[in-house]
């Protein structure tokens, strides 16, 4: 029998294209192609690259190199490039016109096709370089790498355009999946032993123009609130902008989602978010925070922070230092500002110096990192309920698992039980900046997932 041909996906970047990778494994499996964890010992080697900052750029490109000397001991290695990257002007015009050792050029939306493009440069040799559409998929396969948790896509594109951003370029014009279709891909994940699903999206507080008619994400979250055997609902990215109080209402009065609100405000200064193209300001933004804790008892707020973008004065810094002291977040996710060609941010005047992007951001770590410590300090001996992902990465000894509040909790098991998917309520005994640490009295199962509302945590 004929060795089937063997295939390997690079990865990197966001959920998002960590799940596109899933479903582009599953579809060329289906299709005949056998997977290897081992790119070396591929004959198929896919990127799936993230454009979002230069480093990412720079690493995809980085792989890229290795595989072209490859390909020249190798001819008949297959290379592919997809995700964000070739949907960048700059590089797609590298890829199509002196990558020749590149054999196919995708991207964000068309990987379904991806069978099609390899049989195409497989069987005719024929180099493919693929137009992104607009067009949106139907259900597709996924091959999930969490028997626990699972990706679902609600929405593709981003219609937003903030000035420092590359995503509505790379990844296009918003569109919505049918909710019913969503819906239904749930059901089966839940009949499958799925306890949790995370929704994705760019900016998943737009969902909603379906072709299925007009369902709000509120209205999609109430729809999977009722799925049977489903323990958790969480979703990302959100848009402040968009954040509704009906959403709040929706979300204080559900079972599943959980009281995790990721909140982007990328800077606390009126100045630069204007700049930015965000379309709130730091007082809107923090009224969104009080209104959330007002109505979600326990909820935990997290952040992405953009230092140092062109022209933050120290002024407009000192505003986002003090926006931090107020939201008092549970964590922030930081990043050096890191000019994206083609969006308007990085033709703006007043670039800021990396050594100066790096002093703030060593100022802004020190007072955010002091805030999660205490938040999480704040739990140290109260039971937290835990849905146990699997054995912690650091040590194969302990278990890991997260709470509804998106906090990561690593512990020691009772016995040596498989506790992978099991939800539990664990002790905690110590914090730290980033996790928490616990003990586990007993092993008792929990049928379902406690809203935090209920259980004073
Ligand atoms: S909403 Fe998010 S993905 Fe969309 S442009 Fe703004 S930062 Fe980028």
């Amino acid at each position: 029998m004929e060795a089937k041909v063997s295939f390997n996906i690079w990865t990197s970047g966001c959920q998002m294209n960590e799940h596109d990778t899933e479903i582009m494994r599953a579809i060329l499996e289906r299709d005949g192609y056998r997977w290897t964890p081992q790119a070396e010992k591929a004959d198929i080697v896919i990127l799936n690259t993230c454009s979002v900052r230069k480093a990412a750029e720079q690493k995809a490109l980085g792989f890229l190199g290795n595989l072209k000397h490859r390909k020249e001991k190798e001819p008949g290695l297959v290379i592919a490039v997809g995700g964000c990257l070739p949907q960048n002007r700059e590089v797609r015009n590298f890829l199509v016109n002196k990558a020749s050792f590149v054999d196919v050029v995708f991207g964000t939306r068309n990987y379904h096709l991806l069978p099609q493009f390899l049989r195409e440069a497989l069987q005719q040799g024929k180099r493919v370089v693929a137009d992104q559409t607009e067009d949106i998929p139907g259900p597709l396969p996924a091959c999930r790498t969490s028997s626990v948790k699972a990706y679902v896509t609600i929405m593709y594109g981003c219609n937003n355009f903030c000035s420092y951003c590359i995503v509505p370029y790379a990844r296009g014009r918003e569109r919505s999946r049918p909710a019913q279709e969503i819906y239904e891909e749930v059901v089966q994940l839940a009949d499958a032993g799925y306890k949790e699903v995370m929704l994705l999206g760019q900016n998943v507080n737009s969902y909603g123009e379906g072709p299925d008619g007009k369902v709000s994400f509120a209205g999609l979250l109430g729809r999977l609130d009722e799925v049977p055997g489903l323990a958790r609902i969480r979703y990302m990215t959100s848009h402040p902008r968009d954040f509704t109080e009906e959403l709040i209402d929706v979300i204080a009065s559900s079972h599943k989602v959980c009281e995790h609100f990721h909140l982007p405000v990328q800077s606390g200064s009126n100045r630069i978010l204007k700049l930015m193209k965000r379309g709130y300001t730091r007082e809107r933004f923090i009224e969104l925070t009080e209104i959330i804790r007002k109505k979600v008892a326990g909820a935990s707020i997290t952040t992405d922070i953009i230092v140092g973008f062109p022209g933050e004065g120290e002024a407009d810094f000192q505003d986002t230092l003090n926006l931090v002291r107020e939201a008092r977040f549970d964590a922030a996710y930081t990043f050096l500002y890191s000019p994206r060609q083609g969006t308007p941010a990085e033709k703006m005047p007043q670039q800021i110096a990396t050594d100066e992007k790096k002093e703030r951001m060593a100022r802004l770590l020190d007072l955010q990192n002091e805030i999660s410590l205490q938040h999480n300090l704040s739990l140290k001996n109260q039971a937290v309920e835990v849905l146990v992902e699997g054995r912690s990465k650091k040590d194969e000894q302990r278990w890991s698992g997260r709470t509804r509040t998106n906090k990561i909790v690593v512990f020691e098991g009772e016995d040596d039980r498989d506790l992978t998917g099991a939800l539990l309520d664990v002790t905690i005994t110590g914090a730290q900046t980033w996790n928490l640490i616990g003990s586990l009295k007993k092993v008792h199962e929990k049928e379902e997932s406690a809203p935090l509302k209920r259980s004073k945590q």
